[in-house]
This record gives C-alpha cells, sequence and structure tokens, in this order.
C-alpha cells in the first residue's frame, strides 16, 4: 500500500469517525503524491505522521444559563494543529453540527491555507455545538463569556489567536474580548474581527470575500478574461457571501441568486445588495424575507429541493462562488454547472465541494479555486491585523485593500507555479496542497523532531 493510503488507514483506526477530517486528509495526501516520490526526505522525517496529529486539542464543557433560567451545556473545542510557521490561526464556529472532525478538518486545513498566504501564521481552529438562531443577545453574552472562561487559558496575542467563522462576527468576537479582559486585565490582540473603535483593522469582515473575488480575477485573467460583465451565483449569504456579492458587483458582474440554510433566492435583475443586507445582517432575518420584498425575485425553499440547498447550483452562470459551508457541492451539481455554462468555480466557503465534485472540477478545464487558496484573505488580513495591533496604528481601508489584493495575486501565482511544477499546469488543488505543505514541511524538518 502506498505511504500516503497506509498513513490515511492507521489515522481511520486512530481517530474514529471523523468523516470531514479524512476527507480533507485524504485530498492533501493525493495531491502529494509526486511531491513525496521527488523528495524522500519528508518520509525520512515522517512528515505526513506528524502533520495529521494536532500538537494539541482541548475539549471543554461550555455551561451556561438561558433567558427562561434554565442551565444549558455545550460542547467547547480548540483545536491547535501546528504552530510551525507562527501562532496557531483559525476562526471559531458555533453551529449545531460542530464536533471534533469538523474542527479538525477545519484545523488541519487552516495549516496551508495559512502557510500560503506568506506570512507567519500556525493553523489552529475552535467551536462550539452551539445554535445561536432564535437566542437573544443576553444569551448570545452569556454564552461567549462562558466559552472564553476556558479558552483564555489556550490562547494569547503570539500563542494562538482566534477569529469568527460561521455564527462567529463582530458580536460574538465582542463578548468573547470583553471576558478575555476581564479575566486577564490585558488589552491584548488576541482575537481578530474585532470592532473598529477597540482594534478591529478596516477591511478584515471584507476580506475573505473581497480575497475570493480578487482570486477568481486572478485566475479569469491568466486566460485572458475577466469578471466585468459575467453573470454569478453566491452561496449562503453570511458574511463571506455578502462580501462577495459586494466586491462582485464592483467589478461590474451581476450576481443573480443567493442562499442560506432556508433555500435559494434567484433574482435575474440583480441581487439587491443593500435590501439582503438589510435582511440578513441587520434583522438576522431568513432569505425568503428579501423575495417577499422583490416582486420578480423567486425563492426556492429547501422542501422544493429533496437533496438539500442545491438549487442554487441548477441556475445558470458563468462564475460560481460556494460561500456557506462544507460539501454543499456535489458531483452532480459540478456537472450541472458546467453544463450550463459556468466557467469559474471559487471557494470562499471551507471544503464546499464533495471529493468526487473537487476530481471533477479540477480536472475539467474551468478556472477552479479551491478554498485553500481562494479563501485565505480572510485570515491573511487578520494578520494584517495582528500587525496593527501590535504597532498600535490603524491603517487606512485602501492600504489594507491593496495589501489584501497584492497579498492574493500572490497566492495565485504560488499554487499555480507549484501545479506547473508537478506536472499539473491549472490544477490548483494540487498547486495549493503541494506549495502549502512544502513550505510548513521544510519548516518542521528546520525545527527537529518537536
Ligand atoms: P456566516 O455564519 O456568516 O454565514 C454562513 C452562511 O452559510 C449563512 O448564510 C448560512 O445560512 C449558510 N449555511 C450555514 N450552514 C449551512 C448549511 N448546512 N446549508 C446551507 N447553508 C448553510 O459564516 P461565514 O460567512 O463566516 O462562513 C462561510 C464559510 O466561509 C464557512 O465555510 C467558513 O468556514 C468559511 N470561511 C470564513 C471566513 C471568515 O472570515 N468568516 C474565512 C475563511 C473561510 P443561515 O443564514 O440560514 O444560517
Amino acid at each position: 500500500m502506498p505511504y500516503t493510503e497506509d498513513t490515511l488507514e492507521a489515522l481511520r483506526k486512530s481517530s474514529p469517525a471523523q468523516d470531514e477530517f479524512f476527507q480533507a486528509v485524504a485530498e492533501v495526501l493525493h495531491s502529494l503524491r509526486p511531491l513525496l516520490d521527488a523528495s524522500p526526505r519528508y518520509r525520512a522525517h515522517r512528515i505526513i505522521e506528524r502533520i495529521v496529529e494536532p500538537e494539541r486539542q482541548i475539549f471543554f464543557r461550555v455551561a451556561w444559563v438561558d433567558d427562561e433560567g434554565t442551565v444549558q451545556v455545550n460542547k467547547g473545542y480548540r483545536v491547535q494543529f501546528s504552530s510551525t510557521l507562527g501562532p496557531y490561526k483559525g476562526g471559531i464556529r458555533f453551529h449545531p453540527g460542530v464536533n471534533a472532525g469538523i474542527v479538525k478538518f477545519l484545523g488541519f486545513e487552516q495549516i496551508f491555507k495559512n502557510a500560503l498566504t506568506g506570512l507567519a501564521l500556525g493553523g489552529g481552529k475552535g467551536g462550539a455545538n452551539f445554535n445561536p438562531k432564535g437566542r437573544s443577545d443576553n444569551e448570545i453574552m452569556r454564552f461567549c463569556q462562558s466559552f472564553m472562561t476556558e479558552l483564555y487559558r489556550h490562547v494569547g496575542p503570539t500563542v494562538d489567536v482566534p477569529a469568527g467563522d460561521i455564527g462567529v462576527g463582530t458580536r460574538e468576537i465582542g463578548y468573547l474580548y470583553g471576558q478575555y479582559k476581564r479575566i486577564t486585565g490585558s488589552f491584548d490582540g488576541v482575537l481578530t474581527g474585532k470592532g473598529l473603535a477597540w482594534g478591529g483593522s478596516l477591511g478584515r469582515k471584507e476580506a475573505t470575500g473581497y480575497g475570493s473575488v480578487y482570486f477568481a480575477e486572478e485566475m479569469l485573467n491568466a486566460r485572458g478574461e475577466g469578471l466585468e460583465g459575467k453573470t454569478c451565483i453566491v452561496s449562503g449569504s453570511g458574511n463571506v457571501a455578502l462580501h462577495t456579492v459586494e466586491q462582485l458587483q464592483k467589478m461590474g458582474a451581476r450576481v443573480v441568486a443567493v442562499s442560506d440554510s432556508g433555500g435559494t433566492v434567484h433574482h435575474e435583475e440583480g441581487v439587491d445588495l443593500e435590501l439582503l443586507k438589510e435582511v440578513k445582517q441587520v434583522n438576522r432575518g431568513r432569505l425568503e424575507e428579501y423575495a417577499s420584498e422583490q416582486s420578480d425575485a423567486r425563492f426556492i425553499p429547501l422542501s422544493e429541493y429533496p437533496e438539500g440547498g442545491h438549487a442554487i447550483w441548477a441556475i445558470p452562470c458563468d462564475a460560481a462562488f460556494p460561500s456557506a459551508t462544507q460539501n454543499e457541492l456535489t458531483l452532480s451539481d459540478a456537472r450541472t454547472l458546467l453544463e450550463n455554462g459556468c466557467q469559474c468555480v471559487c471557494e470562499g466557503a471551507n471544503m464546499p465541494a464533495t471529493p468526487d465534485a473537487v476530481g471533477y472540477l479540477a480536472e475539467s478545464r474551468i478556472a477552479y479555486g479551491p478554498g485553500k487558496a481562494a479563501n485565505a484573505g480572510g485570515v491573511a488580513t487578520s494578520q494584517l491585523e495582528m500587525s496593527q495591533n501590535a504597532s498600535m496604528r490603524q491603517w487606512s481601508m485602501d492600504e489594507v485593500d491593496r495589501r489584501l489584493r497584492e497579498i492574493m495575486k500572490g497566492i495565485h501565482e504560488t499554487v499555480s507555479e507549484a501545479a506547473e511544477e508537478f506536472g499539473a499546469s491549472g490544477n490548483l488543488v494540487h498547486g495549493a496542497n503541494i506549495a502549502g505543505f512544502r513550505k510548513v514541511a521544510d519548516a518542521m524538518i528546520d525545527q527537529g523532531v518537536v
């Protein structure tokens, strides 16, 4: 059995029932085969066996009291995967589906994504199986305070710097930060995605979505094309999706569909971003409400689509931006997209495509940007926030945006060159996995067996 399959098999036995984690590891190991054949030193140093094992995993109880006075208990996680290139860095997710396997898959992906940014960032991820939907601000605050009452021991501005993810935005980061400060008495840059008045960076909340659009533009420019005038669809309607829509519109593209966990809105005239933000960000409402305000928009509820939220992928487009969650785009969705003329798929979300869809898209001739590369703008801008905190200065939006654009251009070059070097020209999945891994693996060898 090849070395990579051996390692995967051993992992399945030692950490059972972590499907998303195995999926993420299998994809990376598959891409690495030519590199491992060309450079036996990675095997000699047992880099693969070491890199799939987190340096540290913290699982903890989060007990809190809801508005009715009932005690609630959730599971909290922080997986500190790799500190090879810098402090652990990666978001916190609050979603009922969070478990150890999900946090490990996200943490594993984060190692390579962070390496691709070219910045000093290790990889980590955290979260809780807490559902913020329908909870009052006071409940969210009490939950965040309880979560941080354990987490504060394990984080610090040069140790581990969490950020937001699904279910964790500026409100949650605020409550987490307040509790950290209360316990430690220290105004540290321990979280990113902070409010602008208390250490946040201009451009951080926009960064993942904007960065994904910049990455798509780089992919298309390499083919002598661009996003201007293109018809686009964006799944999700959270932080990443909304800012993807915003940047696409700035660049002259027309976004005709968005979605949420209840269904899809198809608005052929072009999505009204102001209304979308009002519904999803200000009112924290459902996408249906958007369609009820716009007579020419159609809402397709999940119930009309037995396979889940896949209705969006059947809407014809030139470019698709999966920006909601993992495994939201299947092989059949990918085929439908390409049959309908889609020329570009750029992943704002983490691992949004199933393994067979990844294989199909990577082998197709379209521009396909894997999340590890395409959504790295968020974490890169988090590092810009850390730099500003360390120097106690704040840069302008233009300055942050200029740096973000340069970083996304650099990532596109790095992953394209790595793909080319290993005979997989244009396959940015292989390029991202190889380039990210090689940087971390070489540094691990430099740092000895730790
Ligand atoms: P948000 O919580 O702001 O938004 C998530 C969106 O996805 C919501 O519209 C939500 O619908 C939808 N969604 C969540 N779960 C499902 C599901 N099971 N089926 C269908 N729709 C779903 O999260 P973000 O925008 O921050 O994150 C989106 C993705 O981007 C995630 O994969 C995240 O890991 C990734 N990412 C985020 C970064 C960031 O900076 N925030 C950085 C890099 C990657 P509803 O409104 O109904 O809940």
